[in-house]
């Protein structure tokens, strides 16, 4: 029997908001080294589920393993630091700050006790340089973030999240208002970063996207996923167009 490898292992979890139950019982296996696709209609608990897996939201019941640890009690910062980064849906990058400036913050975020806190100034932006490179906006290395184009925010948060080393990414929505052009250049760096190791999990609307990219895709409806295969299996299964014709 082949060994799973499971980096996270959420196991029946549950997240009521008031009487409405956001996640309930909802459990999800992301293998090491994979690219997972998360989708399902508005409302049946993706975000939900992000947040509960990166600290911003404390779940009811149920737990949450990182690398066979429970994370469920961490809080965000901690997760980071532990290697689970993540993008948001509205980029939480520093408008006032430059480009560069902004790969400063992020490195400051990683805070004391760790690897960073032993770089010199000069390793640190070459290390940010080299991220933003990657992501290909150096030349907008010296611009106010907020300048930047939406799409180039976007890759500017996956810089940021880069500089800590994640084992994980969690992606929420990263094609989303970004041009094709811009979406494909993404699909390619996220690739890259999956072949020297790296494992997604990916909330995305844009179907081609996630057929493309993704191996796996987990179908999430009413708090719980309903279906979990290649894309052509969960196409296929009756369940799934249920869900989305169905409401
Ligand atoms: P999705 O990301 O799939 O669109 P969400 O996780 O955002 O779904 O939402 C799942 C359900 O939980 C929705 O009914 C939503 O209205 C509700 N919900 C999400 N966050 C909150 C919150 N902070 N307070 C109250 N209800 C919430």
């Amino acid at each position: 029997k082949e060994i799973q490898n499971n980096v996270i292992e959420v196991s029946t979890i549950s997240k009521a908001f008031g009487g409405l139950r956001a996640l309930e019982n909802c459990s999800l296996n992301i293998q090491a080294g994979s690219i997972t696709g998360l989708i399902g209609p508005n409302g049946s608990g993706k975000t939900t589920l992000f947040n509960a897996i990166t600290g911003y939201e404390r779940i009811d019941s149920g737990d949450i393993r990182f690398q066979g640890k429970s994370i469920a009690q961490s809080k965000p910062e901690q997760i980071f630091k532990l290697g689970i980064g993540r993008t948001f849906q509205l980029t939480r990058i520093f408008p006032k700050l430059t480009v560069l400036e902004n790969m400063h913050v992020a490195v400051q975020r990683q805070g004391k006790g760790n690897m960073f806190s032993s770089w010199s100034a000069a390793h640190e932006r070459r290390k940010a340089l080299e991220l933003l490179d990657f992501v290909g906006i150096t030349k907008h290395k010296d611009l106010l973030a907020g300048n930047l184009s939406y799409g180039q925010r976007k890759l500017l948060e996956f810089a940021f999240i880069l500089i800590a080393d994640p084992k994980i990414i969690l992606l929420d929505e990263p094609a989303g208002g970004v041009n094709p052009t811009m979406i494909l250049y993404l699909a390619d760096r996220i690739r890259e970063l999956h072949q020297q190791g790296l494992t997604f999990l990916i909330v995305e609307h844009n179907m081609e996207f996630v057929m493309n990219l993704c191996q796996q895709v987990a179908v999430m409806h009413q708090g719980n996923i309903i279906a979990q295969g290649t894309g052509a299996e969960v196409r296929s299964n009756p369940a799934v167009l249920d869900a989305y014709l169905g409401g």
